[in-house]
């Protein structure tokens, strides 16, 4: 019988690129739950952009993280012991408290996931967050209508794999994607169906974007903001749509987010350019979800996982993450994920 258990500790603010003296794995006694309270035996946890803002002493939308104590985030497991009589020994949830084994939750702040479907780290990224992301960004932010050409930059990531692939099937003209990698590019186009992809590392984005959507832009979902936002500006078709997703490339250093391009082809083209936060968009959950399980089963959806293991990788999983080394939505797995069978297995 497990009687400790471990989290991660932010110890330090980073500069830049966190390096790895700013996490420490701590070890505690493993927590008995409170009225109200269940003990979750973490499964997988989640690693995402926004974690790195959070970082900085500096407000925004979520606050930032404390010095030394646990992180969190995104996380599935299952329940072990529970004081709340409809969450039973057994259940499956996901909740807010990750980087860490075990997470003491509130029994409303889980949210019970269904077995034997899918893997349970599904639900930290194709129907967790990042997916609902996706849908939600596409359909509700930037009003993608059948026929629009969909430009989406980190094409290969969690939220943008699903972009290029939600527009696709939602009877996109054009996709066309960016990533960092020349394999990436190929995985864009082989696997995910995109249209057309480049390597924002090695290729003039301008150009690229110029010579793959020669038709112009309707749709541009942002993962990246900085130089991929100001490059796209000029190639959006009139009353053409930003959905402002995210700003990767600011996020190591937000010291001077000063957006260097030509806000007035806003104007020129008629532009709409709309932040959003997907936890705004809860609503559409079940809706998104539904056709999430369709597209899985007809097996006209590709979702792919890049998989650390144990939480001493979290913070090596984050940092990878933020330098590009994820295909697909990055987890870190706690522990075997004992719903998964066969059905449950990855497609390749
Ligand atoms: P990803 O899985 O896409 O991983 C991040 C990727 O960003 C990396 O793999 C890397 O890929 C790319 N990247 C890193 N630095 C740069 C750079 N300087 N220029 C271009 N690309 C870079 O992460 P997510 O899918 O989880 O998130 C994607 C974006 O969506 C982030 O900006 C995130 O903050 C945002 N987001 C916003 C949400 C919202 O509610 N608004 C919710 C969830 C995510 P590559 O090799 O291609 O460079």
């Amino acid at each position: 019988m497990t009687t400790t258990t471990r989290e991660v500790h932010l110890v330090a603010r980073p500069e830049g690129r966190p390096a790895p003296a700013c996490f420490e794995l701590v070890a505690s006694e493993l927590p008995e739950p409170g009225p109200g309270e269940v003990l979750v035996r973490n499964i997988a946890m989640s690693v995402d952009p926004y974690m790195r803002p959070r970082m900085d002493d500096r407000p925004s939308y979520v606050p930032p993280y404390q010095l030394h104590h646990a992180l969190d985030g995104g996380a599935v497991g299952l329940i072990e012991a529970s004081q709340v009589p409809h969450l039973p020994a057994g259940t499956a949830v996901a909740h807010g408290k990750g980087w860490r084994e075990h997470a003491l939750v509130h029994g409303d702040q889980v949210r019970v996931l269904s077995t034997g479907d899918v893997p349970l780290s599904y639900h930290l990224g194709l129907l967790g967050g990042p997916g609902l992301t996706a849908y939600a960004g596409l359909r509700d932010v930037a009003e993608f209508i059948a026929g629009d050409t969909v430009y989406v930059s980190g094409g290969a990531g969690a939220v943008g794999s699903l972009v290029g692939q939600f527009a696709r099937l939602m009877g996109a003209s054009r996709v066309v994607g960016s990533a960092g990698s020349s394999k990436k590019v190929t995985h864009m186009i082989d696997d995910l169906g995109f249209d057309a992809a480049f390597n924002h590392r090695e290729d003039d984005l301008l150009g690229e974007l110029q010579r793959l959507a020669p038709g112009g832009v309707d749709v541009y979902f942002d993962n990246v903001g900085g130089d991929h936002l100001a490059a796209a500006l000029h190639v959006m078709n009139d009353g053409g749509r930003v959905a402002m997703c995210g700003a990767i490339s600011t996020y190591d250093d937000r010291s001077d987010p000063t957006f260097h391009g030509d806000l007035f082809q806003v104007i020129a083209r008629r532009l709409t350019l709309r932040g959003f936060i997907s936890t705004d968009h809860a609503a559409v959950r079940p809706e998104f979800e539904a056709r999430v399980r369709e597209w899985l089963a007809s097996g006209d959806l590709v979702y792919r996982e890049t998989v650390e293991h144990g939480l001493e990788q979290a913070a090596h999983a984050f940092t990878s993450l933020l330098g590009g080394a994820n295909v697909g939505k990055m987890v870190v797995r706690l522990a075997d994920d004992p719903t998964e069978t066969s059905e449950t297995e990855l497609p390749t």
